[in-house]
């Protein structure tokens, strides 16, 4: 059985993660969706939220779970057996960094190997940085994010320009 691992702070989820995360999910057996600690951002969602909004923006998928952890992703790899590592690229400057973590991986995991998905065209401008800030100045977020969490994100950010 094929089990990746999609991880990110997903503080929120894009259409840009949905897309890879559909995409993923008909190539393996069983996608986590691993919503990370990232000691250097202070998030807008909690851990439990952003989890809670994955679960409800991906609850369509049948092979997709989602699930938060603050251990080192190839150990985290190792626990839920998941061979392989799902990261979506969108620009040059996310493969650097993306593929000194893909090595640095395999170092500690050597069974872990790192799939990169090149982002969708439509979807290559998008992060979740970009959300909050549109979500700041009250644009219409239809199409950056899942319908089902637009309302937690204005509601979130409503106080916060
Ligand atoms: P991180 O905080 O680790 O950068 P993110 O939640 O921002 O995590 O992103 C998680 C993963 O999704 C990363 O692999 C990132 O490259 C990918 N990703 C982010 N936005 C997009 C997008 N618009 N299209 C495709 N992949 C994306």
């Amino acid at each position: 059985m094929k089990i990746a691992v999609y991880p990110g702070s997903f503080d929120p989820i894009t259409l840009g993660h949905l897309d890879i995360v559909q995409r993923a999910a008909a190539i393996v057996d069983k996608l986590i969706i691993c919503v990370m600690v990232n000691a250097e951002k202070a998030p807008l969602f909690d851990l439990t939220d952003r989890m809670r909004l994955v679960e409800r923006a991906t609850a369509k998928f049948d092979n997709v779970v989602t699930d938060t952890s603050d251990l080192l992703l190839a150990e985290y790899a190792r626990q839920v057996d998941a061979n392989v590592i799902v990261k979506g690229l969108r620009a040059m400057s996310d493969y650097e960094k993306e593929c000194q973590m893909a090595l640095i991986n395999k170092k500690i995991n050597p069974d872990l190997d790192t799939f990169f998905l090149a982002a969708s065209e439509k979807y290559t401008y998008l992060s979740s940085s970009i959300v909050k800030e549109m979500a700041r100045y009250g644009v219409d977020l239809a199409e950056f994010v899942p319908q089902e969490i637009i309302a937690d994100i204005t509601k979130k950010t409503a106080h916060r320009r």
